[in-house]
């Protein structure tokens, strides 16, 4: 096994839009210290990376969808840049554009992708051992391989598919099948689910192996798969579940350069204090009191609806004196009535609307404790960011928050508030027992310091990827 590529639609730092590019932003880079060559090949973007980095281009063509020609450029990040090799896919009118996803023809960018890299494999002089897929942007790019004649040369390349996230499966109707190369006509089963095409369901189908982002993801997977549980189930014996790291090279809070102040455990107090005043100046906040926060989109998966409430019955029915801070950005019915609630109780509650990659950092160093009252929860990013920067998780019990955080009430070796129900008096009673750690000031420092302690790095589970590559040589 010398050669893995990894498609995708995100990477850490050159486009994010959640935690698959911190995944695939960092994979790579520990596979390659292993030893093996592992590449990235993703759609070129119009962020600030790609306007500022000088990129190689490796070859110019065109691609069809139906009849209408878009002429594309691979360029190439060359290795010293990020530690492994990126290769971005530029088709003019379709990828490059300034956000990732979100657009009417999303199809036809994705679409017109995975054609391009199918073609750009055909090319490469050394192929890879393992072509390795992530989420259903790049989903179809198995089928190609597998069933199209004209890859039939890539045929016999192992593939692997990582579900970072279920719920989004990208399925558009057959009408746009003259979008895809010519086919063996039999297969086309597998590009269907529910009589539509469903990329995620043919990745599914079709790759040579499965992985999810914890071991926990995958058993609700077979339970709770927005219409694909049957599929999954079916699919099992050739799947399992990996949980991802952290990269401790972005994520340590000794060498962030986004942090107010660096620290480690053996100064985390003055730290965390340095980084916890500047939040308070800036939003408003007594910094004596415990403060609460909570970063990610504003999905229902990851219980954002429920914030308004939690924050309003934290306030009246629990009478808790926290202070509570939002970073996130997403659904406008949720977007509305934090700005209703912020007016109500300045100075308690305080919210950012948007994306901050620096603020984030500095609520993991800053901020006391993080909720995450997530409905689903693949893996969960977010907890493993606070932990190693002593900030507490309160979590409910789902996904990779099951496989990471141990509840404080389990002796010596818990650390993090679980809430055993996703409901709003729940969250807020883990928010009330959350103010009881923080007043318990030696058991709050020490388990502060407990946590900064687990390795969730990437080492173990680049190890576990590896070993996942080298099982589908015996098959
Ligand atoms: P998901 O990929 O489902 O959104 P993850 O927990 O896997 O959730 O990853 C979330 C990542 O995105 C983390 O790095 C988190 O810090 C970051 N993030 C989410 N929302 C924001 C935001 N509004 N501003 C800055 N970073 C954010």
């Amino acid at each position: 096994m010398t050669k893995i590529i990894h498609v995708s639609a995100e990477c850490y730092p050159i486009a994010k839009v959640g935690g698959l590019a911190d995944v695939v932003g960092a994979l790579p880079k520990y596979q390659e210290r292993s030893g093996i060559t592992s590449q990235v090949i993703m759609p070129f973007y119009a962020k600030d990376f790609t306007k500022s980095t000088p990129l190689n281009c490796i070859l110019n063509s065109t691609i069809y969808l139906a009849e209408t020609a878009f002429d594309y450029e691979i360029l190439e990040v060359p290795k010293k840049q990020l530690g492994f090799t990126v290769f971005l896919v530029k088709i003019q009118n379709l990828t490059d554009r300034e956000e990732v996803y979100g657009y009417l023809d999303d199809t036809e960018r994705f679409t017109a992708f995975q054609k391009v890299v199918a073609n750009f494999l055909l090319l490469m002089e050394h192929k890879p051992d393992v072509i390795h897929c992530h989420d259903h942007h790049t989903g179809l790019l198995p089928f190609f391989i597998s069933y199209a004649y004209k890859y039939k040369a890539l045929k016999n390349i192992p593939t692997v598919l990582t579900i970072h996230n279920a719920q989004y499966q990208g399925e558009f109707s057959f009408d746009k099948l003259n979008y895809f190369p010519e086919y063996d006509l039999q297969h086309s089963g597998m590009l269907e689910w529910d009589y539509r095409i469903n990329p995620l369901a043919t990745a599914i189908k079709c790759v040579w192996k499965i992985t999810t982002v914890s071991p926990s993801y995958l058993i609700e997977l077979q339970k709770k798969a927005n219409g694909l549980e049957s599929l999954l189930q079916n699919e099992q014996p050739k799947s399992i579940g990996i949980l991802n790291g952290v990269d401790p090279e972005v994520w340590n809070p000794k060498t962030d350069p986004l942090l107010i102040k660096n620290f480690s455990i053996q100064n985390v107090v003055s730290g965390r204090k340095a980084n916890k005043e500047w939040i308070c100046n800036e939003f408003g906040f007594d910094p004596n009191l415990p403060l609460v926060a909570f970063i990610g989109r504003f999905v229902y998966e990851k219980g954002s609806d429920l914030l308004p409430d939690v924050i309003t019955q934290t306030f009246e029915k629990f009478n808790l004196n926290v202070n509570i801070l939002i970073l996130g950005s997403g659904d406008l019915e949720t977007t509305s009535k934090l700005e209703e609630i912020q007016k109500k109780y300045d100075k308690k509650y305080n919210h950012h609307i948007g994306y901050n990659e620096k603020l984030s950092h500095i609520i993991y160093a800053g901020a006391d404790f993080l909720l995450m009252p997530s409905r689903v929860e693949p893996c969960g990013l977010n907890q493993m960011y606070a932990l190693r920067y002593g900030m507490i998780p309160i979590v409910s019990q789902v996904g990779g928050l099951i496989d990471t955080i141990t509840d404080i009430d389990n002796g010596e070796e818990g650390f993090g508030i679980t809430v055993k129900k996703i409901s709003v008096h729940e969250i807020c009673f883990g928010i009330q027992r959350a103010a009881d750690v923080y007043n318990n000031k030696s058991f709050y420092s020490s388990k502060r310091k407990q946590i900064m302690k687990i390795d969730n790095s990437w080492d173990r589970s680049a190890e576990q990827y590896i070993n996942m590559y080298h099982s589908l040589k015996n098959n």
